[in-house]
């Protein structure tokens, strides 16, 4: 995994780039502020602008390196020097909800003896789900979680994101918690942990709030067991 432009500059929502490949419906730029998604959650949406006007940008298809930004109209041809914006509350939503799995995830981790997460997906819709892999458990303690969750949002913890020695990151249990969804380290080596205040370090490559205090409330819906040995728990936004 690069180091993104939205890891370095997450609060960067719009910018100038220049079109460097191209095909109908979809462009390469020189530098994106977009997030690609992956590891579950979906990719930023947003536009560009040309002297023609602007064009939406749906999703964000990742080829090896490459990042297509795929054109809201299939047959738009795009060329030359383009402003490219993020859509913010698309983001904020995203990150809202991806910020809040992990304090489920850690509150899972703690009240049912290190279970971990087999499958996590993040909706652009202010929905989500994680499946863990958890047995014979009562799913109204899992539900219940639900209120601890809230509590952090009120307590407001600072989220951070800080880069430690994969090696090193590897010997600490409990900090690659996800079987499926941790990022690969960066080319030096070094991996991307998600810090939120004194309860949580998580291996993650994707976009978090900066204190919990931004989210809306955090809602659990349907409990579903997926199989012998999983839970999927889908979660959303609340107002
Ligand atoms: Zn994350």
């Amino acid at each position: 995994m690069a180091v993104y432009l939205c890891h370095e500059q997450p609060h960067l929502y719009e910018h100038d780039a220049l079109i460097v490949d191209a095909r109908p419906g979809a462009v390469v730029l020189s530098r994106s502020a977009f997030h690609p998604g992956g590891g579950g959650q979906v990719s930023d949406i947003g536009k560009i602008e040309t002297a023609q006007g602007p064009v939406g940008v749906t999703h964000v298809e990742v080829d090896g390196d490459t990042w297509w930004h795929v054109l809201g109209d299939p047959e738009a041809r795009l060329e030359g020097d383009v402003v490219v914006s993020v859509d913010a509350d698309h983001r904020r939503r995203v990150a809202s909800l991806h910020t809040m799995s992990h304090v489920l995830n850690a509150f899972v981790f703690e009240e049912f003896q290190g279970s971990l997460v087999t499958g996590a997906q993040i909706n652009g819709d202010g929905t989500g789900r994680m499946d863990f892999d958890l047995s014979a458990i009562d799913n109204d303690r899992l539900r219940a979680l639900a209120a601890p969750v809230n509590d952090v949002i009120r307590r407001g913890l600072d989220v951070t994101a800080v880069y430690v020695d994969s090696e090193e990151a590897a010997a600490t249990p409990g900090l690659v918690r996800s079987m499926s969804v941790a990022p690969p380290p960066t080319p030096d080596g070094r991996l991307r942990l998600i810090d939120v205040d004194g309860l949580d370090r998580q291996a993650c490559g994707g976009t978090h709030l900066d204190n919990t205090a931004e989210s809306r409330p955090f809602e659990i819906g349907k409990i579903e067991n997926k199989g012998k040995h999983n839970r999927r728990v889908r979660f959303r936004l609340g107002e």
